[in-house]
């Protein structure tokens, strides 16, 4: 195969857009608002529509507002990847906040990853949700010393059941030379979000709750009683809103976007691989991220037909011809092989991150909130929009170990992460000593 030149980077038919949508195209749902309702929701993505589930479920009168189509944030544009989603270590939590809040935060990772197993379970959703594990690969020989000594000490509070795969064997995981060995989280599962979305979608709709699309909420303002909505259709009063915009946070509620740094992740699809090589490349079902602070992750499609390969590739936002070629270099550079293979979708959203890494959850006299989910939102968004969807439904089951810990933002920061790029070129250069 020759080297894809760039003029020949991308297939004919190549699309700017989600992979998953071809199977999943964005719905709209375009109708008059309501006068008033008991619960509003900002956003549509996991957050908002599991909100929404549990209050309609309660029988409160439940509406949706998205900006855009339903699922049009991160909720159709991710990796469908679906770990345990906490980020910072046990050690780390416990300094902060004390090792009993440290053990219930990691055992909420936990739950919001078997929330959404039950989920799909008990909702019918077929959304190619499967448990491959994931492979976590050490870029160089330091990071694989640290992923060893990790992968042999118990966990302090999960049964992870993850194992070391040693330098030597690195290839029964993965057909590349770059790798120096990782260890292998046997209970990561995996599922194609748009048809999850899709199917909680549905589930939302069938509960009785209303889903406006084309609708963004302009501004939100207090009055005796709940809250007034401006938004593109019109207005709207309800008695408590929930905000579950992420990292779409924007205008209408301040405080919160004060609290959340928009950053965008890129992902592209191949063109179909030949499945002998994929096999060779690929030769477990698992999903796969690296130790770089700048981390790839990427997988097989579910059909096992094309490669999907994620991570952030540029200092400032881009779009996705330009972040295309960047990660289709990197993909080449672990598998050789793959030199000339063509990409047929490339495409980014926007994830939040939050100054101590953690998700939040918390409510101010009617105004509640799940967000900050930092990458890592497929299990923890759902699970945390139940969660504070009974909390503003006021039915039992929706406290979290998140509400117990403050949300705090940083003097002069109203949203525009200004610190990105130096950071990143930071990390990048520590990722580079580092191999
Ligand atoms: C490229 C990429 C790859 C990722 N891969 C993974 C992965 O493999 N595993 C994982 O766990 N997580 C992953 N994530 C993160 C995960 O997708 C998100 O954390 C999760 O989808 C967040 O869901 P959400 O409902 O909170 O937000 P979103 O899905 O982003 O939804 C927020 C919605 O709010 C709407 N909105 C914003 N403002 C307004 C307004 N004023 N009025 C009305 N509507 C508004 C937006 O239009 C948007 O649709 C990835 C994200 C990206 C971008």
């Amino acid at each position: 195969m020759t080297v894809a030149d760039k003029d020949n980077l991308f297939t004919d038919d190549f699309k700017g857009q989600p992979y998953w949508w071809d199977r999943t195209p964005p719905r709209h749902f375009e109708s008059d608002l309501p006068g008033d309702v008991d619960i509003a929701v900002i956003g549509a993505g996991y957050t908002g529509l599991h909100a929404a589930i549990q209050a309609a479920r309660a029988g409160h009168s439940t509406l949706v507002l998205e900006s855009s189509a339903a699922g049009h944030g991160c909720s159709t544009r991710n990796g469908g990847h679906l770990s345990t989603s906490v980020k910072p270590t046990f050690a780390e939590l416990s300094k902060r906040h004390g090792e009993s809040l440290a053990r219930d935060i990691l055992l909420e990772g936990q739950a919001s990853r078997d929330y959404v197993e039950r989920f799909v379970t008990e909702e019918g959703i077929d959304c190619d949700f499967h448990v491959p594990g994931r492979f976590h690969g050490a870029h160089c020989r330091g990071a694989f010393e640290r992923l060893r000594r990790e992968g042999e000490t118990p966990h302090p509070v999960l049964d992870t059941g993850a194992f070391v795969v040693p330098p030597s064997q690195t290839r029964t995981e993965l057909g590349t030379a770059l790798y120096h060995g990782g260890v292998v989280y046997p209970h990561t599962a995996c599922l194609d979000p748009g048809r999850y979305h899709g199917g909680v979608t549905d589930t939302a709709l069938a509960t009785g709750a209303m889903l406006v699309t084309g609708c963004p909420v302009r501004t939100l303002e207090r009055q005796a009683g709940g809250f007034t909505l401006d938004t593109a259709r019109g207005r709207v009063n309800a008695r408590k809103v929930i905000v579950a915009t992420n990292g779409y946070t924007g205008e209408a509620t301040p405080w919160h976007r004060r609290r959340v740094i928009p950053i965008g992740s890129y992902i592209i699809a191949t063109d179909v691989v030949d499945a002998a090589l994929m096999d060779a490349l690929f030769p477990t079902p698992r999903v796969i991220c690296d130790t770089r602070r700048m981390v790839y992750y990427y997988r097989p499609s579910p059909d096992r037909r094309r490669i999907l390969f994620g991570g952030r590739v540029s200092l400032a936002e881009t779009d996705p011809r330009r972040s295309a070629p960047r990660l289709q270099a990197e993909l080449v550079r672990l598998f050789p092989e793959l030199a000339g293979v063509r990409i047929s979708h490339s495409w980014g959203g926007f994830v939040a991150y939050t100054f101590d890494t953690l998700m939040h959850t918390g409510h101010d006299n009617g105004l509640y909130h799940a967000m900050g989910y930092c990458g890592s939102g497929v299990g923890m968004a759902s699970y945390l929009g139940m969660r504070i969807g009974r909390q503003a439904a006021e039915v039992p089951g929706g406290a979290t170990a998140f509400d117990r810990i403050p949300f705090r933002t940083r003097p002069l920061y109203t949203g525009k992460p200004w610190f990105l790029a130096p950071a990143i070129a930071v990390n990048r250069v520590l990722d580079r000593i580092a191999a």
